[in-house]
């Protein structure tokens, strides 16, 4: 039984993000997608909104489940039983930060590994950020988050303009 865990912000997910976890769970047996609740970053979507989310865009995928943590990812893993962390590298900006967090977490958990799937090219620019950025300016951001997501964006969106 190969089970692994694609941790994030998903803040919100993105296309990109979707697209890397639906190859992953082509490979491994169960694919836990592991929402980071991080209390560093003020993010846009509350913890609970950013799962209910990933649960309505992974729902068509029967190996696929959604959690968040908190604390050490090597930690959520073993209480997982997780030993593959799944990464999306998009260019080669990732790739420094990727490696450190990697070798990092295979140091403090020898049985953990990560893997890296390479971003699909069709997606290869696109990050949450970006897309926050563009919904903020009243952009159009169909292109690059799943439908449902379209709106709740555009929903923060415009309570931010009303404040
Ligand atoms: P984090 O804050 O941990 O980087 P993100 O939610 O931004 O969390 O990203 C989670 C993972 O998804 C990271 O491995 C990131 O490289 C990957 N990722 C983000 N956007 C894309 C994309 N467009 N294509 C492929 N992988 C991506």
């Amino acid at each position: 039984m190969i089970r692994a865990i694609y941790p994030g912000s998903f803040d919100p997910v993105t296309l990109g993000h979707l697209d890397i976890i639906k190859r992953a769970s082509q490979t491994v047996d169960e694919l836990i997608v592991g929402v980071l609740n991080n209390g560093g970053k003020t993010p846009l979507f509350s913890i609970d909104e950013r799962v209910s989310m990933l649960l309505e865009v992974t729902e068509g995928l029967s190996n696929v489940k959604v959690l968040s943590f908190s604390g050490l990812l090597v930690d959520f893993a073993r209480q997982m039983e997780a030993n593959i962390v799944v990464r999306g590298l998009r260019a080669i900006s990732d790739f420094e930060y990727e490696l450190q967090m990697a070798q990092t977490n295979h140091k403090l958990n020898p049985q953990v590994d990560t893997m890296f799937l390479a971003t699909s090219l069709d997606y290869s620019y696109l990050s949450s950020t970006i897309v926050k950025e563009v919904a903020f300016f009243h952009g159009d951001i169909s292109e690059f988050v799943p439908g449902p997501v379209v709106a709740k964006v555009q929903e923060k969106v415009l309570a931010a303009d009303e404040e």
